[in-house]
């Protein structure tokens, strides 16, 4: 079974068509990256797949249609890291990563012995015991991306959507997170569904990418066939170099015209 099917999918925002007839498949356990110029969608797609915007065609999560489920229920199969996260001012740690645990909290309820453990042992998982007490806007770049992942697992979601995980971050937190993820991954049989915009590091971890340009599906398959000279020169309007590295295929962006003295 698929943890995320997708077919021909539209969304209209503002008037405006956004996706336009995506189609995207993810199996259980798998790690796929969206790839695309600023505005392609991206946000959008992971938006969608997440229940988050409204959209016509047909998604299914677990093998069940998405327009089925309910909130709550959606919640414990799907979990989104939004590009940038509202951070509540004022919130500590804890209480964040707690947040995750909404879906299991009847209405008007309280936490209980459950969540609370729920949430200590993420925050031990992610090697933020010891913040929890914590202001999140107080938090490096590298420590907050590791709160909103808290959060993501808190919920108990087996298909994680980041929307840019890595953006704000240096390439030694870049690799940290990235590994982290591969390794919860791993660890907890997680699918991932993610946007970046970092090609060469996309293309190390992603099973397969997706490359998608206004609103609709450019290419998709192996990191080898999306991260190509020509479609990367087509599509980004880039001049770049492809090398092969260790974990796939690199890219060197090349200045087209160096200007002469
Ligand atoms: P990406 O993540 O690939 O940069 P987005 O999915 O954020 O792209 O946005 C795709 C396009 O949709 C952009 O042109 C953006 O301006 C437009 N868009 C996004 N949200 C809205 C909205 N709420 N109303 C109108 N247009 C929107
Ligand atoms: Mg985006």
């Amino acid at each position: 079974m698929s943890a995320v099917e997708v077919r021909d999918l539209r969304v209209e925002l503002g008037g405006a068509r956004i996706l336009d007839g995506v189609d995207l498949t993810v199996a259980a356990g798998e790690w796929i990256t969206v790839i695309g110029p600023n505005g392609a969608g991206k946000s959008t797609l992971l938006r969608a797949v997440g229940g988050l915007v409204a959209a016509t065609g047909s998604i299914s999560l677990l093998g069940t249609p998405s327009a089925r489920l309910h909130r709550r229920d959606r919640a414990r199969i799907v979990a989104t890291v939004p590009q940038s996260p509202v951070v509540p001012p004022g919130m500590v740690v804890f209480d964040y990563v707690l947040l995750g645990r909404t879906p299991y909290i009847a209405p008007l309820g309280r936490e209980s012995a459950t969540d609370l453990s729920a949430v200590r042992e993420v925050l031990e998982r992610l090697d933020l015991t010891g913040f929890g007490d914590r202001e999140l806007v107080t938090l490096s770049g590298g420590e907050r991306q590791r709160v909103f992942l808290a959060r993501a697992l808190a919920q108990g979601a087996t298909l994680l959507l980041l929307d840019e995980p890595t953006t704000a971050l240096d390439i030694g937190h870049q690799q940290d997170v990235l590994e982290l993820v591969d390794q919860l991954r791993h660890d907890h049989g997680l699918t991932v569904l993610t946007t970046m915009h970092d090609l060469s590091i996309a293309g190390e971890y992603a099973d397969r990418m997706v490359l998608l340009a206004e609103g609709r599906v450019a290419a998709a398959g192996p990191p080898s066939e999306v991260l190509t000279e020509e479609l990367l020169a087509k599509y980004y309007r880039a001049r770049v170099r492809v090398v092969a590295g260790e974990h796939g295929p690199l890219v060197v962006p090349v200045r087209p015209h160096p200007r002469r003295p």
